[in-house]
């Protein structure tokens, strides 16, 4: 392994985070412990150069969108984060200063989310190519995205839209602590982080229905009430502000569906509240998505979600 390599491992082996079962990078696998009786969950992402970020992004950027657009993934489960193990190739052009300012940076935000880094890879590429994988613990059941029956109340935290228009893509918050509070006292039918605007990613929970893949029920569609739609502020006044708000993409919101005898009770959670956890409508035994307007008729709306343009 050449100097620059071992510079970079040397950033995760000084003082960062450690946890018991965790081991430090060094060794060709890293050793791994959970504690007794807990699930694991794992997930992985990736940031490339040109398709997530600017090549201008400063290393931080590629370090945190890296991170946090996984930990949106733990999110997403009501898991808490517990190690991950990252990649990284750049064109060595960029040099080894850039190189080790993004493992400080990739270090710095993994302490910051409690995260400590086992181990990973580094290797060079016509482009910047970054991995991380996570590994989370659960906290009760895990929700997924398919466990619906037709008549689950939808809500979504936050605001939608305008994250990339507005630069906030770069730095997404993971909903941790809510999709937390949501497993441990709600039990969630089905949840999802909104990667790829509402238009796309709702289908894929309302997909995932075991009965409709049975073929027992008709697909399930959804109700959503447009003007209970949290829209991010700056798209207000702006007469592309919906479709924004639900084809944009990158929110890394979290979209729950809720039994309806739960309703209540999510509404008054305090906690929730501060999330901004937002009813938005209902999961109907009907296919198909329809935006309603307050008098509940049915509004069209030109939005298709983020779309990798494959040739
Ligand atoms: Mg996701």
């Amino acid at each position: 392994m050449g100097v620059a390599e071992e510079a970079v491992w040397d950033i995760f082996r000084n003082p960062s985070p450690r946890r018991k079962g965790v081991g430090a990078p060094g060794d060709d696998c890293a050793l791994l412990q959970p504690p007794p009786g807990r699930s694991l969950l794992q997930t992985c992402d990736q940031v490339i150069e040109g398709v997530h970020l600017l090549p201008s992004d400063p290393p931080k950027v590629y370090a945190q969108k890296l991170l946090r657009r996984c930990l949106s993934d733990l999110a997403a489960a009501g898991a808490t984060p517990w190690a991950a193990q990252w990649t990284m190739a750049i064109p060595p052009e960029r040099g080894r200063r850039w190189m080790l300012a993004l493992a400080k940076a990739f270090r710095a935000e993994a302490e910051a989310f409690g995260l400590p880094v086992a181990g990973g890879d580094v290797s060079q590429a016509p482009v910047v190519v970054l991995t991380c994988t996570l590994l989370g613990l659960a906290n009760g059941k895990v929700p997924g995205r398919g466990k619906l029956r037709g008549n689950e109340t939808l809500f979504v935290s936050g605001s939608l839209g305008g994250a990339v228009s507005s630069g906030r893509h770069r730095c997404p918050e993971p909903r941790l602590a809510l999709g937390q509070r949501l497993v441990e006292h709600y039990a969630p039918r089905a949840m999802m982080d909104l990667s790829d605007g509402l238009v796309r990613d709702l289908p894929r929970m309302l997909g995932r229905s075991p009965e409709q893949k049975a073929g027992q029920v008709a697909a399930w569609g959804a109700d959503i009430r447009l003007p209970k739609l949290p829209i991010a502020n700056e798209l207000e006044a702006n007469p592309a502000g919906w479709a924004s708000a639900i084809g944009e993409g990158e929110d890394y919101e979290l979209l729950v569906a809720l039994a309806p005898r739960q309703t209540k009770a999510v509404a008054e959670d305090r906690v929730l509240q501060k999330f901004g956890l937002r009813e938005i409508g209902q999961v109907v035994p009907q296919a198909g998505i329809r935006f309603l307007d307050d008098g509940g008729r049915s509004l069209r709306l030109k939005a298709k979600g983020w779309e990798y343009g494959w040739r």
